[in-house]
């Protein structure tokens, strides 16, 4: 049905008329994108039965990547495009009047994670299948995913975000495969046969329900899956007793507790929300998974000490975590194996990755949450401390500071980091610098010991959403220059060199760079009214909002940049349009005032008629992955300004830096990878080094006051948000005032100076036209090895030991 425009055009209409009931000239473009997306679904089944089909008879080894979020953004086109169908469909619907990327538009955005840890997720997804490897999602069917942001007066506020209300055209339900998670109730044990057997007895049973999402390569015949539970009850199994009024009470409670499982995404991004909800639903998602992957296992390998030949489990940060004592459990409990087999199995199957060293952000959950509540992995967690903690009385006697930071309990809480570096045969950070610091720092202890498990892969992007799909303009002056061969092979773009000085490159990008900014420039119009011009400076900043990614230092430029102008009325600057977005987690004051910030700065800036419109505030709300498809291609400087060593890699860098972007940004995470690739004359970055920012956290010797004291400019800013320059109305930002004064853990006020060095060389930079795009085109050119293709290669032949599987 996608062979030709015409065979689609009679399939589209018929389908069209008969899911809605109604006239063709009735239907609306949600409508449309229904029928479409079902058909599109339907094509894809055919190969996401082979590749099934030819796992399952190969034996290969699967990967399963385990994660509490996969952010995947709408999946319409990214399928269209991957499938190589889009042409016909657009041809197609062009015949009828339909416009396809409005249908694309219609579809939701799946927001089932929180930001870069999640999209991660949703970009491996993307490269696993893209490059034959037979891999795996496992994640929870969240019924509301991030909230949506709605800003009221300048404050952010929360509305639930009900993603499947109008259905989801991807998923495929599967009750066949429901599973029972286990909570609550009590261990007994008996002897049989001279061994002791565990039961878990007086449980709550919760059934899990499989929804998969078919996740399809590009231009191959995979199509993997990625396998989301719900969580629904298990009335008939459970025993209310007969129903009188009491029972049925007891019913509906029972009922309405297990929904709750699969019903919201928790919007904490690098802290942690320490409810037993939350560790429930990590609990539900490792048993289900593993159960499934188990049971897949078993039908087709009949020795479990295959396993770690077999399947590989990764765990996306420590979430997941609990795979270690659930693996124990099923191995022992189920399979009858010894602790020491089945120990060996479970380390050798799963490998983990950290994703910040953020103290706030790494998981510790109270004994007193965990025990009631999953008494047999408890049991276990409480056996795999001792049989550690003793051998390390045996390697260090008498150092117990060492041995308490590296015990798995402590202090009364279950260390889920100490858990997963010791559960597992590999542990891993996601960028150069970040993997050493936890080497070196955080984990250092653990490398000492096995310092074979600790190794590095940097964060990657799939080119195929955020190059090709976002940014067809650029993707055509790419392939018009140099051909195809990055598209599969995106380390080939390094052949955009020796054109980085060319002439013809250069208007090519200006011109592509120029729509970008004028469709962003038409949609900031509509939705904000705001006017802005395509010829500014776009500098985007849009990221979660949180002290560490210093979205203050950048509103300290803004006030900087704008109190000059007031001084100086007839000063001429590059015009800047400053565009930010992203989300607070909802309990985070401090960066919710933030957001408030902005807008009370951008109400004031963008409304001074004397200073002549050279700059522009904007603030895009509801911040998501289609947001930054729109945002990004539109971008001439990329903020990556967090504090050195905070940021464990950032991928939002990356999308930029492929887009032809100019990063201005720290010694942090992949920006220091990025600028070894591009080289530092085409990069712009500033402020403390990583190494002095520890050294201060270690030693001390930074006073913010003293320089709030001794630099005008930062006196002026910090005087202005508090004195009603800026704040006409009731409110004050008297807490971010004290925060930094007394304080400033992120050393915003210490980079600030150099920050404002960095921001006037970017200026005057951008003034020379040839310059800034010889610039763009070695960043786009040096781009390649941040692909996820990149990535996911290193993590198969690395840790997984996963092998290409071409479709028949
Ligand atoms: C890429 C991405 C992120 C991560 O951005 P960072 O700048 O690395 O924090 C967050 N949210 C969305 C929607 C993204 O696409």
């Amino acid at each position: 049905m996608f062979q030709h425009k015409n065979s689609f055009k009679e399939a589209f209409l018929e389908r069209l008329v008969n899911i809605h009931g109604k006239g063709v000239e009735e239907t609306t473009l949600a409508d449309k994108y229904v029928t479409l997306g079902s058909m599109v679904r339907e094509y894809v089944s055919r190969n996401w039965i082979a590749t099934n089909d030819q796992y399952r008879e190969n034996g290969d080894k699967q990967v399963y990547y385990l994660s509490m979020e996969f952010l995947l953004g709408k999946l319409l086109k990214s399928n269209l495009m991957n499938l190589g169908i889009r042409d016909v469909c657009q041809e197609g619907f062009a015949d009828l009047g339909i416009d396809l990327e409005e249908v694309e538009a219609q579809e939701p955005d799946a927001g089932l994670g929180n930001g870069g840890l999640g999209r991660l997720a949703a970009c491996f997804l993307d490269s696993m299948a893209s490059l034959h490897l037979p891999g795996h999602g496992c994640g929870i069917r969240y019924k509301y995913g991030l909230f949506e942001q709605k800003i009221i007066d300048g404050y952010q506020v929360e509305i639930p975000d009900y993603w499947l209300r109008e259905g989801n055209v991807w998923e495929v339900r599967k009750s066949d495969k429901t599973v029972e998670v286990r909570f609550w109730g009590e261990v007994q044990s008996r002897e049989e046969g001279g061994t002791i057997h565990f039961d878990h007895v007086n449980y709550e049973p919760v059934l899990a329900v499989p929804y998969d999402v078919p996740v399809v390569g590009y231009h191959n015949q995979t199509v993997n899956s990625l396998r989301l539970w719900s969580a629904e009850s298990a009335i008939k199994d459970f025993d209310f007793g007969h129903l009188n009024h009491k029972h049925y009470h007891k019913m509906i409670e029972y009922k309405r507790a297990t929904e709750a499982i699969s019903e919201f995404l928790y919007p904490d991004d690098s802290t942690l929300e320490g409810k037993q909800l939350r560790l429930k639903q990590q609990y539900f998602l490792v048993s289900a998974s593993l159960q499934s992957i188990l049971c897949r296992f078993k039908r087709m390998h009949p020795n479990i000490k295959e396993l770690p030949k077999k399947i590989a489990l990764h765990i996306n940060d420590t979430h997941p975590v609990l795979a270690v004592p659930e693996l124990m459990r099923i191995l022992m409990d189920q399979e009858g194996l010894s602790w020491e087999a089945a120990w060996s199995i479970t380390t050798e199957t799963i490998s983990y990755t950290n994703h910040t060293i953020l103290a706030e952000a790494l998981e510790r959950w109270p004994i007193d949450i965990m025990k009631p509540l999953l008494p047999r992995i408890f049991m276990i967690i409480n056996e795999i401390n001792e049989r550690f903690c003793r051998s390390l009385w045996d390697e260090y006697p008498g150092e117990w500071d060492r041995i308490r930071g590296m015990a798995i309990l402590a202090d009364g809480y279950v260390n889920m980091a100490n858990l997963a570096i010791v559960g597992s045969h590999s542990v891993n950070g996601v960028s150069e610098l970040h993997s050493t610091i936890l080497k070196q720092d955080l984990m250092h202890n653990f490398y000492e010991r096995e310092p074979h498990k600790f190794n590095n892969k940097t964060n990657g992007i799939t080119h195929r959403r955020w190059l090709m799909q976002a940014n067809p303009g650029l993707t055509s002056v790419i392939k018009d220059t140099i051909g195809t061969s990055w598209v599969e092979n995106p380390s080939d773009l390094i052949q955009l060199v020796p054109y980085a000085n060319d002439p013809g490159l250069h208007e090519q990008l200006e011109l592509v760079k120029k729509h970008s900014k004028g469709k962003l420039a038409n949609v900031i119009q509509r939705d904000y009214g705001i006017k802005v011009d395509p010829n500014s400076i776009f500098d985007v900043h849009i990221k979660r909002m949180h002290a560490y990614k210093r979205q203050l230092l950048n509103v300290f430029h803004i006030m900087d940049l704008y109190r000059r102008l007031k001084e100086n009325p007839n000063a001429s600057i590059t015009p800047r349009t400053f565009i930010f977005g992203g989300k607070a987690a909802p309990s985070y004051h401090l960066a919710k005032s933030i957001v408030k910030l902005i807008h009370t700065i951008a109400n004031v800036i963008n409304h001074d008629t004397s200073i002549r419109d050279q700059i522009k505030v904007v603030f895009i709300r509801n911040y998501g992955v289609s947001d930054a498809e729109l945002i990004i291609p539109a971008a001439d400087i990329s903020e990556q300004i967090s504090t050195a060593s905070k940021e464990a890699s950032g991928t939002g860098n990356m999308k930029f830096m492929m887009n032809g972007a100019i990063t201005i940004g720290t010694n942090d995470g992949a920006n220091i990878e990025m600028a070894e690739a591009v080289g530092m004359e085409n990069i712009f970055l500033f402020g403390l080094k990583p190494e002095e920012v520890l050294a201060y956290y270690e030693h001390g010797g930074y006073h913010a006051r003293d320089l709030y004291n001794r630099d005008p400019r930062i006196k002026t800013i910090l005087d202005q948000m508090v004195n009603g320059t800026f704040v006409k109305e009731d409110v004050d930002f008297k807490s971010i005032y004290y925060s930094l004064i007394d304080y400033d853990e992120y050393f915003v006020l210490k980079d600030f100076a150099s920050y404002i060095e960095a921001q006037a060389a970017i200026a005057k930079c951008y003034k020379n036209k040839t310059e800034w795009l010889t610039k763009s085109v070695y960043n786009i050119a040096n781009s390649g090895i941040f692909s996820s293709d990149r990535t996911i290669r290193e993590y198969a032949n690395g840790i997984w030991n996963v092998k290409q599987v071409l479709i028949k």
